[in-house]
């Protein structure tokens, strides 16, 4: 049965969280994705076997929003064992966990525009809103199909909501620093429209991007043509250069880097002063999440020691593990790899390159050096244990040493430690 009428029902929203799923959900999700060499690798500091050491950030992997989500997903499927269940484009950015809610018979809508597969929901079926949360008018057009919603989206991306939703309602235009594209901006946007959908919005993603707005504050452009081509697709319907940043408020995607984003802020808030003589036209509010701060600081930490080369373990599409290559890259060899199998011989690795937006094969002789090596592994909050297992032991099989023998290792340290 499909739901045709244009009144908008109440949201279904459904609590899976029962505790006798949650249990089995817990025991489940820890088989997938739970490694014990982590956990032995990261309270070491500094693993090593023979002439190869592996150091771990303090802080890496799975966050507080992405571990919620992936629980509901698959507390859904046990909660509802019969009914079809969507998901919104990806639950997070890791093929890994994808792939294993496919496998559960969990399928994924398309997120960047509502197709027809929207108009054949029906009330007996079940959509997941990932962690990233939807625009309104996806949820909008799920309650009007009366389909169940579970919806994951992460505590402090809703945070950022009500920032940009508090912007529209006090006429004030939201600057999002964040990427127009991405899931989570996509659905901030949305809600800077406020509640009568009058507000407005500009995306932003470069200091370049928020030096040019800044000389729009400043009145130094006129060109509003320009201003369009700069930002295609990042703006409100609507939008007006010479009427939208008279009064302005900065927010940010919550996994973007911390250092820029505040450079950002001080460039706008510098434009407001400069224009009007003080800042009383100028909000901000800093929606960095907790995790993806604790990630970046960690790396920061681990940068201080050692190392003759970085990974960075994480979906290609993931913002806030494209930050930690970031900043990884401007200290030592830094390579952004989605699985172990992108370490394909001692001397060469295939890798995301964030400057040419594709993956490259790297001829490299660091993992190839005689003397010892210490390589550093971190990962970003959509990135499973598992993976990060798969990828020490693949630097110590190149170099010779067996995932029997590390294995060994990190049992008897292990029980040194209990
Ligand atoms: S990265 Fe931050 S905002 Fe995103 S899911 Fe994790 S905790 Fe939530």
């Amino acid at each position: 049965m499909t739901a045709t009428t244009g009144k908008k029902p109440k949201p279904r929203r459904v609590n899976v969280r029962k505790p006798e799923v949650m249990e089995r959900v817990e025991a489940e999700v820890a088989e997938h994705y739970r490694s014990n060499l982590v956990e032995v690798v990261r309270s070491q500091g500094l693993f090593t076997i023979g002439n190869t050491s592996v150091t771990l950030a303090k802080q890496f992997g799975f966050c507080y929003g992405v571990e919620r989500a992936i629980d509901l997903a698959y507390a859904s499927r046990r909660v509802f064992p019969e009914s079809r269940i969507f998901l919104i484009g990806e639950i997070i950015h890791n093929q890994e966990v994808n792939r294993q809610l496919t496998e559960m018979g969990i399928v994924s809508l398309p997120w960047q525009e509502m197709g027809e597969h929207y108009d054949e929901l029906t009330p007996e079926d079940v959509v997941i809103v990932p962690a990233f949360g939807a625009p309104v008018a996806f949820m909008d057009k799920i309650e009007r199909q009366g389909a169940q919603t579970v919806d994951t989206t992460c505590g402090d991306v809703m945070k950022v909501w009500r920032r940009v939703r508090g912007f529209a309602k006090d006429g004030v235009t939201s600057i999002i620093h964040g990427k127009a594209s991405h899931e989570e901006t996509k659905a901030t946007a949305s809600r800077a429209l406020g509640d009568d959908k009058t507000g407005h919005y500009v995306v932003i993603l470069t200091t370049e991007d928020a030096e040019f707005l800044c000389e729009w504050i400043r009145g130094e452009h006129a060109d509003t043509e320009a201003f369009y081509a700069r930002f295609p697709d990042a703006l409100s319907e609507g939008f007006d250069p010479t009427v939208h940043l008279d009064r302005v408020g900065v927010a940010n995607q919550t996994t973007m880097l911390k250092s820029e984003t505040e450079d950002i802020q001080k460039r706008i808030e510098a434009a407001m002063e400069a224009r009007d003589g003080n800042t009383e036209k100028f909000f901000v509010f800093d929606t960095i999440c907790g995790a993806t701060q604790e990630r970046q600081d960690a790396l920061f930490e681990m940068l201080k020691h050692k190392m003759d080369a970085l990974l960075v373990v994480g979906g290609y599409n993931s913002s806030n593990t494209a930050h930690l290559v970031e900043i990884g890259e401007k200290e030592l060899p830094t390579f952004f790899i989605r699985t172990s199998d992108c370490l394909q011989s001692l001397e060469e690795i295939i890798h995301f390159d964030l400057h040419q937006k594709t993956e490259v094969s790297s001829k490299t002789s660091i993992l190839a050096q005689d003397e010892k090596i210490i390589v550093g592994i971190t990962a970003g909050a959509s990135c499973p244990n598992n993976l990060i297992e798969e990828t020490i032991l693949r630097v110590f099989d190149l170099r010779g040493i067996s995932a029997e023998d590390v294995q060994s290792e990190c049992q008897k340290l292990a029980a040194e430690a209990s």
